[in-house]
């Protein structure tokens, strides 16, 4: 993909709007490349969405050191998140990448959940999570992926 990402602002992109200016958003931080705002439908209060001022639809289309600078700045928020008043006994970074893993906006962005005892939120587990692998599996899936990566 990464290629032939566009690269300039994309009209349809929800996102490049609100790094446009086109609509209006609540910031908490920014840097040259990366915006920190509030999400209007949030998990909980103090729920942060962190994305690259420039469109790129999947984590796979954002250069690395990029992708550094998203986490480092999720880093931040969330440690201000412990303290700055909202109820967060934890947090969850949370990324979907892809429709299939729930992503709905399709410029990336990294979620920052505060999290407390009895919020409603959670994650559901399909049944095959309770049979665990063997480790012939385990060491094959991650021959596979290893391999992949050396690519
Ligand atoms: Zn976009």
């Amino acid at each position: 993909m990464g290629a032939n990402v566009p690269t300039v602002e994309l009209e349809s992109c929800v996102f490049c709007e609100l790094v446009a200016g086109k609509q209006p958003i609540s910031v908490v931080d920014e840097t040259e490349d990366v915006l920190a705002f509030m999400d209007i439908q949030p998990v909980n209060p103090g729920h942060v969405l962190i994305i690259p001022k420039r469109h790129a639809a999947y984590l796979g289309d954002l250069e690395p050191a990029l992708g550094g600078r998203i986490f480092a700045m999720s880093m931040r928020v969330a440690a201000a998140l412990r303290t700055c008043g909202v109820r967060c006994e934890g947090l969850n970074l949370l990324l979907a990448d892809g429709e299939a893993a729930g992503q709905e906006v399709f410029h990336a962005h990294l979620h920052v959940v505060p999290r407390f005892p009895g919020d409603g939120f959670g994650f559901k587990f399909s049944p095959g999570y309770f049979v665990l692998p063997s480790r012939a599996d385990l060491d094959r899936i991650a021959m596979g992926i290893r391999n992949t990566m050396a690519v």
